[in-house]
């Protein structure tokens, strides 16, 4: 690999996906954070924009005359995160938010289970530990005898091996991150939904960290249920709408948490006082579909299918194999890799390892380079393939070794402040 600058501006010279970054208002000189929360596009400013112009000239006839008609907008943009996920039009909405789904698709399908046991991993994002517990504690259970949990051999990944080893008949429910968002592990999907079927367990997969960046193909391997947020790869806005994917086959289930915007659409507004479900993806919708923190993602959407799926992971993997490159060869030994090294493993963020970690963070923001820290000792790196070129990983990468050489991190104090 040849890591001199130069080579770094060829491959951006050959990059197929680098005029995306003009479509993009990236606010910092470096940008590395965009897993947690992606830049505005002017395709998600101007789909905002536009509901707004809606409103103001349609008033109440958006619901059924704005383009697309508001009543119907979780459905579109399901229609369009379909093909990212790898579903068909129906098992996929845009609804709520990433954790309340969680709670409405887990509540679900445990409604139907009189003794419980959900199989998830001690390295998932707080919140979907928090709502698999609520969900069992508000049926009777108590969540430390109905979970099992995989632990991590090494505090950076979960071994397929281990949840297989986990999964017995006694498990219904499998529930697990496609990513980890601290290290970036991309487990095997397949693998996973292949032994959990295997015991009968249901499967459903937190898609947070890999929607937009990996490609998924959640209908051909049977997934039974998925959720994931539109802020981070799909660039869509701090707080848009979360998307969930349901398999046809648990289409006649009814939803656990039951509301009017998951009514069978054509009956909807007649206002009956039964409950009949959609028999789509579109029954775990709740409430009134929040039509301004849905907008932004049919823009962001316009801009991922443009670029292509494919073409957006091969790019992904491109840059952070580079940077994982330039981690072994230009950084000295305090720094290491914290991601699976194999492409296959990885999904689109590294975690750069350092004992000094949070300090580092917070000197390379004072340098225009934002990426997080996760405790106790990674510095995140995200080059989203949309917006991020071969040469600012490069820069990225110089700044930390001229950070580390000159001990410049040493002056900020553990809670961010400059001393
Ligand atoms: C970002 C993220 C969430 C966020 O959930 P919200 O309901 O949008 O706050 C949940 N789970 C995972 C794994 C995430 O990465």
């Amino acid at each position: 690999m040849d890591t001199t600058r130069e080579a770094a501006r060829e491959r951006d010279a050959a990059d197929p996906l680098a005029e995306y970054r003009d479509r993009f208002d990236v606010p910092d000189d470096y940008y590395v954070d965009g897993n947690s929360l992606g830049p505005l596009s002017d395709d998600a400013e101007d789909a905002l924009a536009r509901v707004v112009e809606e409103w103001r000239d349609l008033g109440i006839r958006g619901w059924t005359d704005a383009n697309p008609p508001w009543f119907r907008y979780g459905e579109h943009l399901g229609d369009r995160l379909a093909p990212l996920v790898g579903a068909r039009d129906h098992e996929v909405v845009a609804a709520n938010s990433t954790t309340v789904n969680i709670h409405t698709l887990v509540g679900t399908l445990l409604n139907g289970l009189d003794d419980p046991l959900v199989l998830v991993d001690e390295l998932n994002f707080p919140t979907d530990t928090y709502a698999v517990r609520a969900q069992l504690r508000n049926r009777g259970f108590d969540p430390d005898a109905h979970t099992v949990v995989v632990e991590s051999s090494d505090g950076r990944t979960i071994d397929e091996a281990d949840v297989e080893a986990a999964l017995t008949d006694d498990v219904d429910l499998v529930f697990l991150p496609s990513v980890l968002y601290r290290s970036g592990q991309l487990l095997d999907l397949e693998r996973i939904t292949e032994a959990a079927h295997a015991h009968d367990a249901y499967v459903g997969f937190d898609l947070a960290h890999s929607v937009g960046v990996v490609p998924h193909d959640l209908h051909a391997l049977g997934v039974d249920f998925a959720v994931w947020c539109s802020y981070k790869y799909l660039n869509a806005g701090p707080g848009s709408i979360a998307g969930l994917y349901v398999h046809e086959r648990h289409h006649e289930q009814t939803p656990a948490l039951a509301g009017w915007w998951g009514h069978e659409k054509d009956t909807q507004f007649e206002m009956r006082d039964t409950y009949t479900h959609a028999e789509t993806a579109g029954a775990w919708q709740i409430g009134t579909v929040p039509v301004f923190a849905a907008a932004p993602l049919d823009g962001s959407l316009d801009v991922v299918h443009d670029a292509d799926i494919d073409a957006i992971r091969e790019k992904s993997l491109a840059l952070t194999d580079y940077l994982i490159d330039l981690v072994d060869d230009r950084l000295d030994d305090d720094f290491s890799i914290g991601s699976p090294r194999d492409p296959e493993r990885r999904g689109g963020h590294v975690a750069i390892e350092h004992p000094d970690a949070a300090r580092i963070t917070e000197a390379m923001k004072d340098r225009g380079i934002v990426g997080d820290f996760r405790p106790p000792n990674v510095f995140r790196v995200c080059p989203s393939p949309l917006y991020t070129r071969f040469e600012d990983v490069y820069d990225v990468i110089e700044e930390l070794r001229d950070v580390a050489e000159t001990e410049g991190y040493r002056e900020y104090a553990l809670d961010g402040d400059v001393t």
